[in-house]
């Protein structure tokens, strides 16, 4: 089995996809945790690449979304097929619903084109269950502020961003889950981490049968 989970900055996806992680082993399943961009060496090469703010040339938005399936395309052979195919089941922390909502919501690539590529790289293959952690963007930034204060972390390119950029994330993602409702299931992020947790299990034994 091979299931997602999305979401925008500070919506507690991290914490949540440990939480998910930990509760599939106790489930007794073989979980290979990985993530996107990158999951492998070269697809975390490719990563760094389209995160780093350090170059001042702009990067093209095709070339963005060449480079986020470029890296996706590595992380299927080398790294989710060879999983899936034992029999292990995949966790990954964002997929190719993340690439509608960033580059095709943030950045406006119509949505055609990035399907166009997402045939192209992943040949029929989808999530069997995708958990979207949505908030309204205001109070996840407001998360988001608090942990980057006090880290001291130096923002990503994609963390620069402004709130009608994320606010169009939000809806993509949004638009993702209401055309494909058996697979995506919506979590209201905005909620006490244990409510958010019983929904998250509730969604697992529902819909995958764990
Ligand atoms: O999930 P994580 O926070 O590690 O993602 C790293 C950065 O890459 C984030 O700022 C995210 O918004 C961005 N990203 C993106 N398009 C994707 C996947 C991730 O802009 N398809």
């Amino acid at each position: 089995r091979f299931i997602t989970l999305e979401g925008g900055e500070g919506v507690g996806k991290s914490t949540n996809l440990e939480w998910v992680a930990q509760w599939l082993t106790a489930h007794g399943v073989e979980v290979v945790r990985t993530r996107e961009p990158g999951g492998t060496p070269r697809a975390e090469a490719i990563r760094e690449l389209l995160l780093s703010a350090e170059f001042e040339e702009p990067l093209d938005v095709d070339a963005e979304l060449l480079l986020m399936f470029a890296a996706r395309a590595q992380h299927l052979a080398q790294r989710i097929r060879p999983a899936l195919e034992r029999g292990a089941w995949v966790l990954c922390d964002r997929f190719t619903d993340a690439t509608f909502a960033y580059q095709g919501g943030g950045r406006g690539i119509e949505p055609e084109r990035i399907a166009q590529l997402e045939h192209f790289v992943q040949r029929g293959l989808e999530p069997d269950l995708t958990l979207l952690l949505d908030m309204p963007v205001e109070a996840a930034q407001q998360r988001l502020q608090g942990r980057l204060t006090a880290s001291g972390h130096a923002r990503d390119r994609f963390e620069q961003e402004h709130r009608a950029f994320f606010e169009a994330v939000r809806q993509a993602y949004l638009a993702r889950a209401e055309a494909a409702p058996r697979r995506v299931a919506v979590i209201d992020a905005d909620a006490p981490l244990a409510t958010v947790q019983a929904r998250l299990a509730e969604c697992l034994e529902s819909r995958v049968g764990a």
